[in-house]
């Protein structure tokens, strides 16, 4: 049996389900392997220093590479049409690593002002203390991006459709804003998946995934990646992925391969269901508003239709006194689990409050982002992450717990 597969032509399905994988070459086991060695017996004379690597060289230290981690690497990169892709520990360690990838002291780099509450954190004080500018803005607007750049801007960050408020970035529209400013394009698409954008066709020159959420699908393990141009990411590999050091234990590498088997599937499924439950609450008398962007009442539906070949399964809704809703679903619900992430077969529900996230997370320097924040968000939202069980059941749960 040969085990090359010509992807090009190859379905999302089977993309999913083969990409990367190969028969155990000692055993011939159908399913992968974990590797869970650190180390590698190597011959005499084997460089000590990850300078001296070369690509697809032996495997030396598992820090450095790992045949579970490239096995989910390459099956990554399959599925976002990249050229290459570096995994990490999680979401955060593949931004932090971007970040300090593309950024260096004197430079600046424009970030969408709602996104990811670390990646924001982390851009209010961190990177601003290492004398790189930042400037926030509105990235679902064009010309606040076309103003923020700078003549040392060096990276666009943008993450679309944005947590929490799923407003949406036109990706195409804003890799040529930073393009032409000799600015790299960088796209957190957690929200959106593989299965709906591929912001790299659409001009990005990187993208990251939290695989914590859809991509792992199921809740038990935390890992990230960044996708793009081998040239881009073979530096990164070596400079800033391998020295920090955020590696994805090979454990989890496997528990997400085996999650991704079922991707799109799942991702037909999150949709369905979030469709259903949206047009639930937004009929609801106590419901005030519903965003999603798979709803013709959302804002930018027309970019979401264009954007997004699936509308994923995260929704906001808004009501009255948020809090003590949030105390009811806490206590009542119970299939839906009151807590924080997204993107498990499980539905999660979490509530936010405006008051709070503009304290920590979200500092806005103009009237419009504040106005754009009150039009998705008010005092607060609802974030719901709708998982795989049955709709009725879903809309059921909700019903009996928003009840007072
Ligand atoms: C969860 C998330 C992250 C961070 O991922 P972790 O795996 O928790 O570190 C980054 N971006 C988005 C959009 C996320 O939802």
């Amino acid at each position: 049996m040969s085990h090359t597969i010509n992807f090009q032509q190859a379905g999302e399905q089977t993309k999913a389900v083969h990409a990367g994988e190969y028969p155990d070459p000692a055993t011939n086991a159908s399913a992968p392997n974990i590797v869970m060695s650190t180390t590698y017996v190597v011959d005499a004379g084997t460089t000590f220093s990850v300078e001296g690597l070369e690509e697809n060289e032996k495997w030396i230290y598992t820090r450095w590479g790992n045949p579970t981690i490239r096995q989910l690497e390459e099956k990554l990169a399959v599925l976002e049409e990249a050229e290459t892709a570096v995994a990490f520990a999680s979401g955060m360690a593949a931004i932090s690593a971007l970040l300090l990838h593309c950024l260096k002291a004197g430079d600046h780099a424009v970030v969408s002002d709602v996104a990811y509450a670390a990646l924001s954190e982390t851009t209010n004080e961190m990177i601003p203390a290492l004398n790189i500018g930042i400037t926030k803005v509105d990235t679902s607007d064009p010309d606040a991006v076309r103003a923020a750049l700078q003549p040392n801007t060096r990276l666009v960050y943008v993450e679309t459709p944005c947590n929490p408020l799923l407003r949406l970035t036109d990706i195409e529209a804003v890799a040529t804003l930073a393009h032409n400013a000799g600015a790299l394009l960088a796209v957190d698409s957690t929200f959106a998946t593989p299965a709906a954008t591929k912001p790299l066709l659409l001009g990005a020159d990187f993208v990251i995934h939290s695989l914590t959420k859809y991509l792992g699908g199921h809740g038990d393990a935390l890992g990230g990646v960044i996708l793009g141009r081998k040239a881009d990411l073979t530096p990164l590999r070596k400079k800033t992925a391998i020295r920090l050091g955020g590696t994805l234990s090979p454990f989890n590498a496997w528990l997400i391969l085996r999650g991704i088997a079922t991707f799109p599937i799942r991702m037909r499924v999150h949709q369905e269901n979030a469709l259903a439950v949206a047009a639930y609450l937004e009929q609801h008398p106590k419901v005030k508003q519903v965003v999603y962007p798979g709803l013709p009442s959302h804002p930018q539906y027309d970019l979401a239709r264009r954007q997004m070949h699936n509308f994923s399964g995260i929704l906001t809704f808004r009501t009255e006194d948020g809090p003590a809703v949030a105390r009811r679903l806490a206590e009542k619900l119970r299939i839906i689990h009151y807590a924080v992430s997204l993107g498990h077969h499980r539905s999660l529900v979490f509530y936010l409050s405006s008051r709070e996230l503009l304290q920590t997370s979200f500092h806005f320097s103009t009237p419009e982002q504040l106005a754009s924040w009150n039009a998705f968000a008010g005092d607060g939202i609802f974030r719901l992450s709708v998982g795989l069980e049955d709709a009725r059941d879903l809309i059921a749960d909700l019903e009996q717990a928003i009840r007072d």
